[in-house]
């Protein structure tokens, strides 16, 4: 089984009368439990690609399946409906609401469920604001915390649906270097505890060594496929549709 599994997917963006080709023929697969870097310079792919995975945009063409569910053809109703039960996801610059509290934040998103009562809701919040070593702050607002704690909020939201997959775009990119590496610590954690797939974006090379997978994106196309056992990663760079064992070499 793959948790996501991504056939020949192009991605076109009308700019004017410009067509920007932002994804040409991408093939990729995932198995759960994943903790997977999508990396890659400015520009080159990775929001558009995570925005595919989380089925908040469709492709121009190609097939996207999530849980081996083909979603091609769905409603706007029912992609909704399968990110709100499927999918968590994590932003660079947090987008909580100002005006909740932190527990209210984490809430937010099962308020669209209607099959999670009241009381599972709450139990749901103190779990995860527990989880993330939050519990303290639940009343807070979020401009009464730290960009770290912030984070923390926004993983605890994105965790409050039992997610399959968490999608986060740059979770670091606004974080000095020690809360970075927090954050990933406590994502990597979230990860192996609960078996949740992480799939997120980066161009740093900090965060990318504590992942176990790696895509890297480069104009658009896959350049470099990794998976990581021990410390020692197996790269294979693509070339025009042709893999090219590099077994051993490192991510530079
Ligand atoms: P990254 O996240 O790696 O920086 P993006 O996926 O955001 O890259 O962008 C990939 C390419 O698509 C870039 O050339 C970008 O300018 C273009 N692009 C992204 N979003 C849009 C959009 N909504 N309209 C037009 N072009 C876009
Ligand atoms: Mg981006």
């Amino acid at each position: 089984m793959s948790v996501v599994r991504i056939e020949h997917v192009y991605k076109d963006y009308l700019l004017g009368d410009q067509k920007v080709q932002a994804l040409k023929d991408i093939t990729l697969a995932f198995e759960p439990g994943v903790f997977l870097a999508i990396a890659g310079p400015s520009g080159s792919g990775k929001t558009t690609l995570l925005n595919l995975i989380g089925c908040i945009d469709v492709p121009t063409s190609g097939k996207i399946y999530i849980n081996d569910m083909d979603i091609s053809g769905k409603t706007p109703d029912e992609l909704a409906d399968l990110r709100n039960r499927t999918i968590g996801f994590i932003f660079q610059t947090f987008n909580l609401l100002p005006v909740l509290s932190a527990a209210e934040n984490v809430e937010y998103p099962l308020l669209q469920r209607k099959d999670v009562s009241p009381k599972e809701r709450k139990k749901r919040v103190d779990y995860f604001l527990d989880i993330v070593g939050l519990s303290r702050y639940a009343e807070h607002r979020p401009n009464q915390l730290s960009g770290g704690q912030r984070q923390r909020v926004a993983i605890a939201r994105a965790l409050a649906i039992l997610p399959s997959i968490v999608l986060a775009d740059e979770p670091t990119a606004n974080l000095d270097h020690k809360t970075g590496e927090e954050i990933l610590s406590l994502m990597k954690q979230i990860n192996r505890a609960f078996n949740t797939t992480f799939i997120f974006s980066t161009h740093d090379k900090r965060v990318i060594a504590k992942a176990d997978r790696l895509v890297r994106v480069e104009d658009g196309q896959i350049s470099i496929l990794g998976v990581r056992s021990d410390a020692k990663w197996s790269l294979v760079r693509q070339r025009k549709g042709r893999s090219v064992a590099a077994k051993g070499t490192r991510e530079e």
